[in-house]
């Protein structure tokens, strides 16, 4: 084995799990089984090469000039890399030195040519106990770090929690311990990382943490009841230095969190209501980027985080519409934040940069910029009556003039490019400058001075890199050389000669360029001390610029497209005048839209049958309900004129058909799975919506789950949510008759001869016709396949409404099921019942009990 390939091993030993690109000369390359994997993810060629005596091994190796491109593509596939570097110069003797100097992971990547969008980037450690599991989170891009414990609640088990929370957070990446049931759901892409099984003791975890903050007790946290909660938070933060070779010092705090705080999103509503990503190919819009009315990247981020996890406490709800409510109220205001804010950078990556001495002079620059801003922001904001969430942005005043006298303007991307530090930032550096100019001036006078001296016309003064600066006489010149002139090289047409002074100088002007950059990098690490002293403010500022930023933007949507505060109110009831789709309103012409108005409550129904054509509009008015309760407990206004709105705790919706191919199950069965979900999990707080349940079976079954499943959400007391049903089976509306809280609804349409206008307008009343025909003739389906439509129509309806035929199909639908909840709901309560509440419990014997229990089973059978 050659020396390299033990060097190799042994760095390899110390990151089994990560793809190890080992620096050689001009290339990263990788060796064996990662060699293996790289090709494959990369699409690059596999090699191999003799590494000692018969020992020949794969490899695949990338330009380090490129390492960037291909660095992203294998973080995106979910792997992680540790770069070995060349820690000293090749003497082209001795094995180079190579060490590890950073490793790359999907949820730890800082460098911002990594960073995941405009979002956050978590990492997420997970342990799972019998009951409870223990979730920590951080963006080491953003210093944020949180942990809570989740419990199994009344509607899910732990794995159900766990994978919610899951949604919410959107981790790119996972830390377990070897093996965690728990997370058997996830899928395979999914970046997941192993620490050893000790970080994840309480002992350990506790000390981890303590030593981290410099702190004695996790009372401040407030996880120190927590052992779940510490020993993720503690699993997490080893992780994080296993990564980070530069400390931690951007996370300065821990979070205990509480996951009641928002409503629960599964991830099928995520996806149906198009909160964050669009399903249409392409990317289409999505309810954020319609909300997106942000001026800095801190806000976008705040926005993805409120869209992603409403909240529940009407209380805080309450606080964002007042600062909404103050920003619709004050125009100009809003007019001059909003512009003040255009400037200000990501001042909360950046600051994380700054802590950890990553920052580049840009960067520094940018936060300093953004800084500068912040007192026009205090003036333009403070006006006396700015609600809480408005005004108390901290000032970062040492921070940012600091920057403003060290940076120069327009400094360069890379310390090492030089240029960074102002004149008169430093006198060390100043004088270094002025010596260095003089030595050149000396250099470049010196053409001058030797063609006076020598009389030689063609003498010229050069550079280059093998001989620094030279003196160059062309052939013609036939004068005598000077003494001190020292020959270094003959050209074809020329000869090139050196000064002792000219020597001196240049090696004046090397040392000077060189004592230059040290200075200068000494400055600008004073400088990162000084800006990082304030990280805390800094944050603080972000955090706060970052709220405002939001609120101003959906006061702006507000203010412009009529969004109105809604009414919270503690009454169970969804009263909605005149809503619209925030999202389709925006793709049609300003008016096009139909508004429309939507009552779910005890007394006026709580189940919404909604019937009509294809294509009239069913999917868009489903959306938008649960789109503006959504955005209601946001905190942002809603597209309607009114609406009364008691908090929802979860936002069901199954919308639409997609076959899960990947998993094998078809669109039915992805259906079915769904729905179940819903059955299970819904409360009487919940908003349900279903669009054309049942449509992926023959009409009898679909039509007999469908009447089933609105029964049962009606009749079970446990369930009762505020539901929407848009179906295609007008025999539902007949339930109306027998279910005292349903209601029917159907989508306007305006018929004239041949034609028939969609007018998008719900009214009461169950719809008697599809239209089908009509949208396939609309479609351009040959004349000749919707004529023939038309007459199988007419004869099916013309059989169908037979008196016998309509009698059974009624029957059918309002067929009472007979489970005792229903009875007891309607009509007279089951003999059953009648005896179970006779019986005397307490003198049963034993046998007497059981006798007694198949008697009633024989009751009920009967
Ligand atoms: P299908 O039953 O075929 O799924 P649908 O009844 O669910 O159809 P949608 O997909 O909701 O119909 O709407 C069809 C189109 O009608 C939308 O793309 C939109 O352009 C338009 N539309 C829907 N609602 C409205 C409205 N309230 N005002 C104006 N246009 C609307």
């Amino acid at each position: 084995m050659t020396p390299v390939r033990r060097q190799y091993l042994s760095i390899k030993r110390q990151y089994p799990e990560i793809i190890v690109f080992f620096r050689m000369g001009d290339f990263y390359e990788t060796f064996d089984n990662d060699a293996e994997i790289v090709a494959s993810v990369l699409g690059i060629t596999l090699t191999s090469r003799e590494m000692g005596r018969g020992n020949r091994v794969p490899m695949a190796g990338i330009p380090y000039h490129a390492a960037e491109g291909y660095l992203a593509r294998l973080l995106a596939a979910g792997h992680k890399v540790a770069i070995a570097e060349q820690t000293e110069k090749p003497n082209g003797k001795d094995l180079v030195d190579r060490r590890v100097t950073s490793v790359v992971t999907p949820g730890t990547v800082t460098d911002p040519a990594f960073v995941r969008g405009a979002g956050n980037t978590y990492v997420v450690a997970l342990v799972g106990e019998s009951s409870s599991a223990g979730i920590a989170y951080a963006d080491v891009t953003t210093g944020e770090f949180g942990t809570t414990r989740l419990t199994a609640e009344t509607d899910a088990g732990l794995a159900e929690v766990v994978r919610r929370e899951l949604l919410r957070l959107n981790p790119a990446e996972i830390v377990t311990r070897d093996e965690e049931p728990l997370l058997a759901f996830l899928a395979e892409d999914t970046a997941r990382s192993t620490v050893p099984n000790t970080a994840w003791r309480f002992d350990d975890a506790c000390e981890g943490l303590k030593d981290h903050f410099g702190v004695s007790s996790l009372e401040p946290f407030g996880c120190e009841g927590e052992p779940l909660a510490v020993r993720a938070a503690g699993a997490l933060l080893t992780y994080l230095q296993s990564t980070q070779f530069n400390s931690l010092r951007q996370i300065t705090t821990l979070v205990t969190y509480s996951t009641a705080r928002f409503m629960s999103l599964d991830a099928q509503t995520r996806r149906n209501l198009e909160l964050i990503e669009s399903t249409s190919r392409g990317g289409g819009p999505t309810l954020y980027s319609t909300l997106d009315e942000t001026r800095t990247p801190l806000g976008a981020r705040l926005l993805r985080q409120w869209i992603g996890q409403p909240l529940l406490d009407r209380e805080e709800i309450e606080q964002r519409y007042e600062g909404v409510s103050w920003f619709v109220a004050e125009p100009l205001i809003r007019a001059r934040v909003r512009d003040a804010l255009r400037g200000i950078s990501d001042i909360e990556r950046v600051i994380n940069r700054v802590v950890n001495l990553q920052a580049g002079p840009r960067e520094t620059a940018s936060l300093g910029a953004s800084l500068a801003r912040i007192p026009g922001l205090v003036t333009l904001l403070d006006t006396g009556d700015q609600p809480r969430l408005i005004g108390n942005i901290p000032l970062a005043d040492r921070a940012a003039s600091e920057i403003a006298q060290a940076i120069a303007d327009d400094p360069p991307a890379l310390l090492s490019h030089g240029g960074v530090i102002r004149d008169g930032y430093s006198a060390e550096l100043d004088g270094l400058r002025r010596t260095l100019a003089r030595d050149r001036e000396y250099i470049m006078n010196l053409e001058a001075t030797e063609r006076d001296r020598t009389g030689i016309k063609s003498l010229k003064v050069g550079f280059n890199k093998v001989f620094g600066y030279y003196i160059e006489i062309s052939n013609a010149n036939r004068e005598p050389i000077p003494d001190n002139f020292i020959r270094k090289q003959t050209l074809v047409n020329a000869e090139r000669y050196i000064t002792p002074d000219l020597k001196e100088a240049e090696q004046r002007v090397q040392a000077a360029e060189d004592r230059i950059t040290a200075a200068e990098s000494d400055a600008y690490g004073r400088l990162l001390a000084v800006v990082a002293a304030e990280h805390d403010t800094i944050r603080d500022a972000a955090r706060a610029i970052a709220t405002f930023d939001v609120l101003a933007g959906l006061a702006e949507i507000a203010a412009t497209r009529g969004y109105v505060r809604p009414e919270l109110t503690d009454d169970d009831v969804l009263r909605i005048e005149a809503g619209r789709h925030p999202i389709v309103e925006r793709q049609l012409e300003r008016g096009a839209f139909v508004p429309n108005d939507t009552i779910l409550s005890d007394n006026d129904g709580r189940i919404a049958i909604l019937t009509g054509p294809n294509m009239a509009g069913k999917s868009t008015y489903l959306r938008q309900v649960a789109l503006i309760v959504l955005l209601a407990q946001v905190g942002s206004f809603v597209p309607a004129e009114r609406a009364r709105l008691g908090i929802v705790d979860r936002i069901f919706t199954r919308i639409g058909a997609q076959d899960d191919l990947a998993s094998g199950q078809s669109t039915f069965m992805v259906e079915m799975l769904e729905t179940a979900a819903i059955l299970n999990h819904a409360s009487p707080r919940s908003l349900v919506v279903l669009d054309e349940i049942g449509r992926g079976t023959s009409t009898y079954d679909g039509l007999a789950i469908a009447t089933a499943i609105v029964e049962y959400l009606h009749n079970t007391p446990r369930l009762n949510p505020k539901t929407l049903f848009a179906t295609h089976y007008h025999e539902l509306t007949a339930l109306a008759d027998i279910l005292p809280r349903l209601r029917n609804y159907r989508l306007d349409v305006l018929e004239a001869g041949e034609s028939v206008t969609f007018l998008h307008r719900v009214v009461p009343g169950g719809a008697d016709r599809s239209y089908g025909v009509y949208v396939a003739q609309l479609a351009g389906m040959p004349r000749q396949v919707v004529r023939r439509a038309g007459e199988v129509l007419s004869e099916l309806e013309r059989d169908n409404n037979s008196v016998g035929q309509r009698e059974s199909r009624t029957a059918a639908v309002t067929h009472q099921p007979t489970s005792p909840v229903q009875l007891t709901l309607f009509g007279a309560p089951h003999p059953a019942v009648e005896r179970l509440k006779a019986l005397e419990v307490d003198s049963l014997s034993p046998l007497d009990a059981l006798t007694e229990l198949y008697e009633l089973r024989k009751l009920t059978v009967e």
